[in-house]
């Protein structure tokens, strides 16, 4: 293999393989290899946590390519392959049999792994995470009519996973040690929505909750102690409660990674020839004017082609606004901008929380700097248009519904579509 050439993708996930699909579009003709540590080729995880595991969606339809994709664009993959370290210096990878792999761009899109609980029990059989294929498998094994499933964790997994437990017919208690799930995300009036949504689905929702063991009988979980002193029988325990970014190799390598591994808006890391794309990256964003790391699928599908073209040494910043979507039981929920918490002085909502049907604009001044669209469909990109133009309403004309939004935007920054 010539080293002059070879472009390496350390990582087996979404911007991996959609980074490999970019190289190949836009004329690298060179050696191509990506590098994963799973058994599976690249695939995308949202239906891990949703029609998946629900159970609507097949195994063939979560992958990023069809199966001879690879081949037919002379794509090597090395799969069930870990790289133990990057050598900038010498520009090569080393793999875990020993071997090592020269390179001509290198670039890291390592992803994340599931942070673990540590609490004793916490390594007890039917103790669950979510971030593989087989690992969604084991948990659409567990969710069966009547099985005590306690969720540790109120974050995107905890409910996703809850409500597919309810869906199979088994008693769910979610664990969230704040006051409400996904406070921290999404404001007070819009977590109350989530919160209210899984109680009335039947899910026994615990704030404040702090586990202190898990319990189990002859190495198999039966329940989670809490610091309260109250005990929940469970027959599997599912942890959602959050990630650690897979950064070693980068770190060791000596490249400049905090939160993340740190880019510029090209999605160059402080490393000459080596790119850092999806959960991994904190890259500056220019729109946002500062760097910014984002663990959901649509940075991992859309990064990569700045990562492509910026490994080609061609034009191209990363600037588009983060985006997610969640489906929770009859709830469909789609989000962009960025409102962290002090980001924002208001949140304006147009239609009615109590329908769960409706879209909240979280504002910084007159101006919306995140979106959020619940049950009501095809207007995010619209929203998404609000923020970029930086267009300048009133509270009393975003909550007005007899107002079409896209009259609120300057003709230009009208969009063709709603997209992701
Ligand atoms: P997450 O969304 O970051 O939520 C983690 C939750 O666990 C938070 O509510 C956090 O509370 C809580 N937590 C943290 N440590 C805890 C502890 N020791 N005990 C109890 N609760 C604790 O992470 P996740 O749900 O685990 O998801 C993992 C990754 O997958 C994330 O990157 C997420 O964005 C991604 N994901 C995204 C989607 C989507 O976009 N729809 C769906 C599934 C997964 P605090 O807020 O108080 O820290």
């Amino acid at each position: 293999m010539s080293p002059v050439n070879t472009f390496v993708i350390v990582g087996g996930g979404l911007a991996a393989g959609k980074t490999a699909e970019e190289l190949r579009k836009h004329g690298h003709d060179g050696p191509l290899l990506v590098i994963g540590d799973e058994r599976e080729r690249p695939y995308i995880r949202p239906p891990l946590s949703k029609g998946y595991l629900l159970g609507k969606e097949d195994r063939e339809s979560i992958h990023v390519h069809p199966k001879g994709w690879y081949r037919e664009h002379d794509v090597e993959l090395l799969l069930g392959t870990t790289v133990t370290s990057v050598d900038a210096h010498a520009a090569e990878v080393t793999l875990d049999d020993g071997r090592r792999v020269p390179y001509a761009k290198l670039l890291l899109a390592t992803g994340s792994s599931p942070r673990r609980l540590s609490v004793s029990g916490a390594d007890l059989e039917n103790v669950l995470y979510l971030r593989r294929v087989g690992d969604s498998e084991r948990l659409k094994a567990a969710f069966t009519e009547g099985a005590r499933i306690v969720v540790v964790g109120g974050g995107w997994i905890g409910l996703e996973t809850a409500a597919a437990a309810r869906a199979a017919g088994a008693d769910v208690t979610v664990l969230e040690r704040g006051e409400l799930p996904l406070l921290r995300v999404l404001g007070r009036e819009a977590a109350e929505v989530f919160a209210r949504l899984h109680q009335d689905h039947g899910v026994d929702l615990r704030p404040h909750a702090r586990v202190e063991r898990i319990t189990g009988t002859g190495g198999r979980v039966d329940g989670v102690q809490l610091a309260d002193g109250v005990h929940l029988p469970a027959d599997a325990v599912v942890v959602g409660v959050g990630i650690t970014l897979n950064v070693r190799i980068a770190e060791e390598a000596g490249l400049e990674v905090r939160d993340g591994i740190v880019t510029d808006e090209r999605l160059r890391t402080s490393a000459a020839g080596i790119h850092a794309a999806g959960d991994v990256a904190n890259a500056y964003h220019p729109r946002l004017g500062r760097h910014l790391r984002v663990e959901h699928w649509a940075n991992a599908l859309h990064q990569p082609r700045t990562a492509a073209l910026s490994m080609l040494g061609k034009d191209a910043v990363y600037d588009r606004l983060p985006y997610f979507y969640t489906d929770q039981y009859d709830l469909g929920m789609e989000y962009t901008g960025y409102a962290e918490p002090g980001g924002y002085d208001r949140v304006v909502f147009r239609g009615s929380r109590e329908e769960r049907r409706f879209i909240a604009f979280w504002m910084s001044g007159n101006r919306v700097v995140a979106g959020m669209s619940v049950n009501v469909w095809d207007v995010i990109g619209t929203v998404r248009a609000l923020i970029e133009s930086g267009t300048e309403t009133d509270d009393a004309v975003l909550a007005d519904p007899s107002v079409p939004l896209e009259s609120l935007l300057p003709q230009q920054a009208r969009p063709a579509g709603a997209e992701a």
